[in-house]
């Protein structure tokens, strides 16, 4: 069988002497996996490639053969469709690129296409790649990525008594957005260390973040925020995948020093 997709090269392996090993995220196959032959020796294999589609954040047309659905593809073609050369120059775009790439890995399953995240990516490398705030990407890609992936992330009411009025708050454990006197237990005493237990998934939102988690859009409002209110849009998205997944992603470290924020856990505490 021969396809071919778009796709979105993640993570490259030597495999052998000569060869690579492919991870994309493809608009029609989701996660898979694909062998290019030969490619590192140059010579025929690797003539009808552009090598350099693989290197880095580009957007390619792959073609693929394979004898059965689940045998290992073999990379056929390649080339760019829409190139992003500036995005692997940029330390924190770099890092950014690998929170969602973590989170991808860690909430999709290969070969479950869904083409609405494949757009999200593009969209998130192409603002990566236009020098857009990293933090600034992150914190809507996160959270589209959280309601993309089915879990929810609602706003029109409060999850403890479904009012619509005083929403400040939103629940990383729940999806969804809880009024003043709902989060008011949980917040007042937040100097015990049992409060602190429920902080870290409890975020204060404040008038303008409250507008931004409606709508989770690229408007000039958005880009005008705070970088503190950037950042906790950031750690809500982060602390949903958290919770999600149950276990913290490995690049939200490294991703927050290069920012220097602190941990969802000390924002949390500290806060409120
Ligand atoms: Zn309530």
């Amino acid at each position: 069988m021969r396809w071919s997709d778009d796709a979105l090269v993640l993570r490259r392996t030597p495999f052998r002497e000569t060869s690579l090993l492919l991870h994309f995220f493809s608009r029609r196959h989701g996660l898979l996996s694909a062998l290019a032959r030969g490619v590192r020796a140059g010579g025929r294999a690797a003539a009808s490639m552009d090598r350099a589609a693989l290197a880095g954040f580009h957007t390619v047309v792959m073609g693929c053969q394979a004898r059965s659905v689940q045998a290992l593809a073999t990379l056929t073609a390649v080339e760019i469709k829409q190139p992003r050369h500036r995005l692997m120059h940029g330390a924190a775009a770099l890092l950014a690129a690998q929170v969602i790439q973590e989170a991808l890995y860690r909430f999709m399953a290969p070969g479950e296409p869904n083409p609405g995240v494949f757009e999200l990516l593009e969209w998130a490398w192409d603002q990566l790649d236009g020098a857009q705030e990293p933090l600034a990407v992150l914190g809507i890609c996160q959270a589209r990525l959280v309601r993309a992936l089915g879990y929810g992330w609602r706003t029109d009411c409060c999850v403890g008594c479904g009012g619509q009025e005083g929403l400040r708050y939103f629940s990383a454990k729940r999806g969804q957005v809880v009024c003043n006197r709902c989060a008011a237990p949980y917040v007042q005493p937040i100097l015990t260390a049992e409060a602190a237990q429920a902080g870290p998934w409890l975020f204060f939102l404040g008038d303008h973040l409250y507008a931004i988690l409606q709508q989770l859009e690229w408007t000039p409002g958005f880009v005008a925020l705070s970088v503190a209110d950037k950042a906790v849009l950031y750690r809500i998205g982060m602390a949903c995948l958290v919770w999600l997944g149950r276990t913290p992603l490995l690049s939200d470290a490294p991703f927050r020093q290069i920012l220097g924020l602190e941990s969802i856990h000390s924002y949390a505490t500290s806060s409120s």
